[in-house]
């Protein structure tokens, strides 16, 4: 089963959409001058993905960052070839998508992904987290930070 996608966009991810530096992003806001105005989302600004998407001629489901990632509500019995299965930052990973915030999905092979050695799912072979040092939608919140 599939779970919904994300339907934000984080600040990195509007920058490299509208082609500014994040740092602008913030700016221009200030100045009411983005094609979509930020939702606040306790701390940080997020946008609304259709709109964003519109903003830029793109499909208001696409996901431009990650089209084949297929989010997943629970195991799968194996890990079809030619995929990789992958989990968020949350630790320990449940394995139930969406318990206590563990998220996990099915992607194309990428540089984004790192082999992970935690003891989750071991019945499935190897699987895989997102590197920490490439764009993580979900602990890029520092960069929110910036905003004031
Ligand atoms: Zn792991």
């Amino acid at each position: 089963m599939k779970l919904k996608r994300p339907l934000l966009y984080d600040v990195d991810q509007v920058a490299q959409l509208w082609d500014k530096h994040p740092n602008s992003i913030y700016r221009d806001n200030a100045r009411g001058r983005l094609p979509v105005a930020p939702i606040r989302v306790g701390a940080v600004f997020r946008w609304p993905r259709a709109a964003v998407n519109a903003s830029v001629g793109l499909d208001p489901d696409a996901d431009p960052f990650e089209p084949d990632r297929e989010y997943l509500s629970r195991l799968p019995a194996s890990v079809p070839a030619g995929r990789r299965l992958v989990h968020n930052s949350v630790r320990p990973v449940a394995r139930r998508g969406g318990t206590r915030g563990s998220r996990f999905w099915l992607s194309e092979p990428g540089p984004a992904l790192e082999i992970c050695d935690c003891d989750w799912a071991p019945e499935l072979g190897s699987h895989y987290r997102v590197d920490a040092a490439s764009h993580d939608s979900v602990s890029s919140d520092a960069s929110g930070s910036a905003a004031k």
